[in-house]
């Protein structure tokens, strides 16, 4: 937890304040951002957020890929469907979201390197929101690395200070194994992206974030109705989560199967169809390592550094446990597939492995299911159905329940 604390610190280039004491009346009420608007050339950019009401906020940079983070308190954000997706000045993309209870962010793709110039709140006068406003100036690789690596230092300098004592390593985690464990199995279900992380986008504008949660509830019913069952989901509303938190999910409630739920796109290509994965360190095909790269991504969109998260897990990864966690996976996929292909289309191999980040709990068995593809019109109308989305989780309940009764059978004898 230590880590999580300090995680977002380094990077915190320009932090501004600004506070203003609210009438009682409006103290429980969500800031609303009402309206965004970028302006200027392709050498300085502005970006203007219309706040319903004064807010505290941070704005800072951030690279691979070059982005221009703005962290705010809770604000709902009720702006016009895919206003985040034109090119203008310096700036590419951007997105909003809830990052988690209490915290929303902006994250702005920019073209390049850029630094902050200045950011300024403009308080609300004459029926007019307040405005955050950044100046975003662009410069080159250099300098936007000197300037990183010099906030950087000051950053943590401030950690420094912030620290009581000398900060001492975290105690290894400790897993206490209930030899018999009683009672139902715990099966986590992960619903990939959300909040500021859309996943993958339709061009009918259909979010991967929403299609999987959705799949996940009905899931969750499936399971809990064969009455075996204690399902935890990692989310269950629009909200964004690291991956090494969902993996955290799974390691703390002792899970007995970890299902990440995703759909993916392709452009220029009519793929469909369900694909099942489970953790590889090499990826059965090149198609496997480019999706686990796109799944991976998630924690660079919410603006946390993937880096400095995976270092820990590369350690575990040494974990014996790993090996026979990874061979129960590859046994509930396959009857994963058996349940699933008379039902509906797979891919021409269902069954793939790769580098994903969110499989790595050493000790659970886990394994990532792409729903299908949003960018074939004919997989979208599917993913979005109750009554395939109902079917697909019947079936997958079957194979848990069967990999389940295989289990207890083997280890009986
Ligand atoms: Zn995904």
């Amino acid at each position: 937890m230590r880590k999580m604390r300090l995680l977002p610190l380094p990077f915190v280039c320009i932090i501004l304040m600004f506070f203003m004491t609210l009438p009682e009346s409006l103290a429980t009420e969500v800031a609303v951002a009402t309206g965004t608007r970028v302006g200027g050339d392709a050498t300085r950019t502005r970006f203007v957020a219309d706040v319903s009401e004064t807010v505290s906020y941070s704005v800072y940079v951030l690279p691979d890929p070059y982005r221009v983070v703005i962290d705010l308190p809770n604000v709902r954000f009720d702006l016009p469907p895919g206003i985040g997706h034109k090119v203008r000045g310096l700036v590419s993309e951007y997105r909003y979201g809830l990052l988690e209870a209490g915290k929303s962010r902006i994250v702005i793709d920019t073209l390049g390197p850029v630094l902050i110039e200045k950011s300024f709140l403009v308080e609300p006068q004459l029926g007019q929101p307040a405005r955050i406003v950044v100046d975003i100036v662009k410069t080159t690789e250099a300098a936007f690395v000197k300037s990183y690596n010099s906030e950087q230092v000051k950053s943590q300098q401030h950690i420094a200070e912030l620290s009581v004592g000398p900060i001492s390593p975290p105690a290894p985690e400790k897993k206490i194994v209930l030899a018999n464990k009683v009672g139902k199995k715990i099966i986590v279900l992960d619903p990939g992206h959300g909040g500021v992380d859309p996943g993958a986008v339709s061009p009918r504008g259909t979010k991967e974030k929403d299609v999987v949660l959705s799949f996940a509830r009905v899931l969750r019913q499936a399971l809990v109705a064969t009455g075996k069952y204690d399902v935890v989901m990692t989310r269950n509303d629009d909200r964004f989560i690291s991956l090494k938190n969902r993996v955290s999910v799974a390691r703390e409630k002792e899970a007995d199967l970890f299902l990440a739920i995703h759909a993916d796109t392709v452009r220029g290509r009519d793929a469909r169809g369900v694909t099942i994965y489970t953790l590889s360190d090499r990826a059965s095909d090149a198609e496997a390592e480019a999706l686990a790269k796109r799944e991976n991504r998630a924690d660079i969109i919410g603006g946390l550094d993937l880096e400095a998260e995976t270092e820990e897990i590369t350690d575990i990864l040494i974990d014996l446990a790993q090996r026979e966690s990874k061979n129960h996976a590859m046994f509930f996929s396959k009857k994963a597939v058996t349940q699933l292909r008379p039902l509906t289309l797979m891919t021409g191999k269902p069954l793939r492995s790769a580098g994903f980040v969110v499989l790595k709990a050493p000790d659970v068995p886990s394994i990532l299911l792409e729903l299908g593809f949003l960018s074939s019109k004919s997989d979208e109308k599917l993913l979005t159905s109750v009554v395939w989305q109902t079917k697909i989780a019947k079936a997958f309940a079957t194979a848990v329940d069967s990999y389940f009764a295989t289990e207890v059978a083997s280890k009986a004898n």
